[in-house]
């Protein structure tokens, strides 16, 4: 396995090939680290993922001048739809404009219209009517970057084939967005995964804060890990989780797995100290005892999906006051006592 820091003080386009025609490719974007993956046919390349708007000049023009230049790029696999996936893909059109673009169908709106991608991810997409500062959305909307057709929109159990005919199977995993997708090279049994597998989530080495993982429903997230796990990739290749063997993919998925178990107990734990909550609230709860995240749009999104998970097995009740939503914890029911309840069929 390599970890997830294997390229840092690299310079961007730095590339290693780590299966036959696989090269993984630093594209490493603010302190955040990133993988982007170029699959080889012939002359042709296929890529996976485009990263933000700036990532095609900084980190993927490098690596297609020294192999072949723009005209060899033949397809672009986004694993999701979100801004660190298909940020290049106007960039790329831009400059390839023979390329064609993949992308999980419940995510293409996300590629094809930038200003939908930022309403529905960024002011709508968190419970509790959060949104990001103003500073954070120029960022944010000058990294989705410019819209692109989707020309394979995928739902799953489509084969790619790009150059002489090397075959990229698809398939739907959703959770982390509503149509991630894993590619998987034939030739090779590697898999891309992009953000799929979330463990403790990215540290960012700018901020000394990792993001919280993402995901929406609990039960969707652990379908889609072990779905991971049964395929048994030769390969699992993360956007910014590192490249793990198949021998490690079992321990990599348990420990995402794990961080899930961890985090609902949290959420008990504090539902038990302070008796309710609203979503702020418990935000500002798990910051005194998770200081290692940053509290922005994944938090609020994943705590929502474990409080959810929570009221589905009654450890929570959910009540709305004044519009806002808040959770309470349980009290264990009292044991059961016949004496204090008579009832006449008892006789
Ligand atoms: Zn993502």
């Amino acid at each position: 396995m390599t970890n997830e820091h294997e390229f840092a003080g690299r310079p961007l386009g730095f590339s290693r090939e780590v299966a036959d025609g696989v090269f993984a490719v630093n594209a490493a974007f603010w302190g955040f680290p990133n993988v982007v993956y170029f699959l080889r046919s012939g002359r042709t390349w296929a890529l996976v993922d485009s990263g933000v708007a700036e990532t095609p000049a900084r980190a993927i023009a490098p690596f297609l001048e020294q192999h072949g230049g723009f005209g060899s790029l033949e397809l672009v696999m986004g694993t999701h739809g979100h801004v660190d996936h298909i940020g290049g893909n106007a960039w790329l059109k831009q400059h390839a404009p023979q390329a064609r673009f993949a992308l999980g169908a419940l995510d293409t709106d996300w590629a094809e219209d930038p200003h939908r991608h930022y309403e529905t991810l960024y002011v709508h997409g968190a419970p509790g009517g959060w949104r990001p500062d103003s500073e954070t959305e120029q960022v944010v909307r000058e990294a989705i970057g410019g819209p692109v057709a989707i020309d394979h929109p995928l739902v799953g159990g489509e084969v790619l084939t790009f150059g002489l005919g090397r075959e990229i199977e698809t398939v739907h995993l959703g959770a982390h967005s509503p149509g991630q997708t894993l590619y998987i090279d034939r030739m090779t049994g590697c898999a891309f995964s992009g953000d799929a597998v979330q463990g403790a989530g990215i540290m960012n080495t700018s901020t000394g804060l990792r993001d919280f993982p993402m995901y929406r429903t609990l039960s969707d997230y652990r379908a889609s890990l072990e779905a991971i796990r049964s395929l048994r990739p030769a390969l699992l290749c993360t956007a910014h989780a590192g490249i793990h063997e198949r021998g490690d993919v079992d321990g990599f998925i348990d420990r995402a797995l794990a961080w899930g178990v961890r985090f609902t107990e949290t959420i008990l734990d504090i539902a038990t100290e302070h008796g309710s909550f609203s979503m702020e609230e418990l935000v500002e709860h798990l910051g005194e005892r998770m200081p290692e995240y940053a509290l922005i749009l994944q938090v609020r999104v994943t705590a929502g999906e474990h409080l959810n998970a929570l009221v589905a097995r009654g450890d929570l009740v959910p009540t709305m006051e004044g519009g806002a939503k808040r959770w309470t914890r349980r009290q264990a029911p009292a044991p059961a006592s016949s004496s204090t309840v008579p009832s006449q069929t008892d006789r």
